[in-house]
């Protein structure tokens, strides 16, 4: 009873991580994945998908009006990008932390973006900023659902 309870708790937060178009070119999936594997998150959605220029600009929806939106659905749409959903405590929060600041520029090393890309238009990942936004998106990308599984770590991660 207290085990399904403490799973519940921890799979309570999830957040949406996209490897982008550059990222995917760049042999970067396997990089990106195993960061994530090794804090602790996990994994409950993942797929290689492309996506209409729609289902992008509604994606990004919130950015409608700035000056690099064209020009960034442009180069979103030139490839499958991987997505995936990733569950635990604090995953939104830490997950961004995870992907470094927008600009690679100002990315700390040991941040993928920090350690893998140079340029913002090129920056190799997106994180949900937000919980409300992660749900969001997570309804986007995976109108499928997704899964429901017991990591054997869990009473190794979680105190
Ligand atoms: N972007 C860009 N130029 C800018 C600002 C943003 O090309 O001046 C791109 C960049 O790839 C970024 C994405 O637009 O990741 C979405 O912007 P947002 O501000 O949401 O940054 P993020 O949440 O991805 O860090
Ligand atoms: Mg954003």
């Amino acid at each position: 009873q207290a085990q399904t309870k403490m799973a519940a708790m921890m799979d309570l937060e999830r957040t949406y991580i996209m490897i982008k178009p550059d990222g995917v070119q760049r042999g970067l999936i396997g990089d990106i994945v195993k960061r994530f594997e090794q804090k602790g998150f996990k994994l409950v959605a993942a797929k290689l998908y492309s996506p209409s220029r729609a289902h992008f600009e509604k994606h990004y929806e919130d950015l409608k009006g700035k000056k690099f939106f064209p020009s960034m659905i442009d180069y979103m749409i030139t490839g499958p990008v991987f997505c995936m959903v990733w569950a635990g405590k604090g995953a939104v929060k830490t997950g961004r932390k995870m992907l470094g600041e927008t600009n690679p520029a100002d990315s700390l090393p040991g941040s993928i973006r920090g350690d893998f890309c140079i340029d913002i238009g090129r920056n190799i990942c997106h994180g949900s900023d937000t919980v409300e936004n992660a749900e969001k998106e997570i309804a986007l990308w995976f109108p499928e659902g997704t899964n429901a599984w017991t990591s054997h770590s869990q009473g190794w991660i979680y105190e």
